[in-house]
């Protein structure tokens, strides 16, 4: 299967989703997650009418914004380190990865220095799996307070990772609590917090993350194939 046949069936599977839920099918968008794929495929997809591409590492992601049109969203969703957020900040769309005051910190210290407000999403740990990133359950509404105190990040709200499961259903119950989350959050009126997205959902998973809630699926496997990590 190629990437434009795939493309075609998560659209339709993500349709299907919304109107099982009585969401609109412009409510949920796509990313795709293009990690680790080579600029061909990301071309292919982007004649396909893809703009919103999703990468986990920095450098990757600036070599492919380099070589790419400039049309495109890139979304930062993997871990970030402080000390490579001055080669992304006046480069991505989105950074979904959010998870510390001191990581927020410096996203502000270099978007100021380029004079750039970043868009970004605290990540919130929900399984509380220790090999996962993201903040406790508990820390979520104090740390997205915390960040919304600097003048050059601007909270858009909450992405989240579920486990692997082989049962997307088993996930259900995370994604219900990342929208229980955001909306608390909602109703504490907190100055310079935007909460309009829920990024959750991936290719195991979207159509259950949809019907709760999501506003964007990254979906990775299911455009793009299996990917196949060489070790250096
Ligand atoms: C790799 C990745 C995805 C996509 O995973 P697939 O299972 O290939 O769809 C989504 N979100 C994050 C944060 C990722 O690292």
């Amino acid at each position: 299967m190629g990437i434009r046949e795939n493309l075609d069936t998560v659209k339709r599977r993500m349709e299907e989703a919304c109107k099982s839920c009585q969401r609109e099918t412009s409510e949920v968008k796509l990313i795709a997650v293009s990690k680790t794929k080579p600029l061909a495929d990301l071309e292919e997809a982007y004649t396909y009418g893809c703009r919103d591409f999703g990468e986990n590492k920095v450098q990757e992601l600036v070599d492919k914004y380099e070589a790419l049109p400039k049309d495109i969203r890139w979304h930062m969703i993997g871990h970030l380190q402080r000390n490579k957020v001055k080669y992304i900040v006046d480069k991505v769309f989105l950074i979904h990865s959010v998870d510390s005051l001191r990581l927020a910190q410096e996203i502000e210290k270099e978007a100021a220095k380029k004079n750039v407000t970043v868009n970004i999403l605290v990540e919130v740990n929900v399984a509380g799996e220790e090999s996962k990133f993201g903040s406790t359950v508990e820390e979520a509404c104090i740390l997205v307070s915390g960040i919304a105190r600097l003048p050059h990040i601007r909270v858009k709200g909450l992405m989240t990772i579920a486990p692997y499961v082989t049962d997307a259903e088993e996930n259900r119950r995370y994604f219900a609590k990342l929208k229980q989350i955001y909306v608390d959050i909602i109703h504490k009126n907190i100055d310079n917090v935007f909460m309009e997205e829920l990024s959750m959902g991936m290719t195991g998973d979207y159509e259950v993350a949809i019907t709760e809630g999501a506003t964007c699926v990254r979906v990775g496997t299911g455009i793009f194939g299996e990917r196949k990590y060489t070790v250096i």
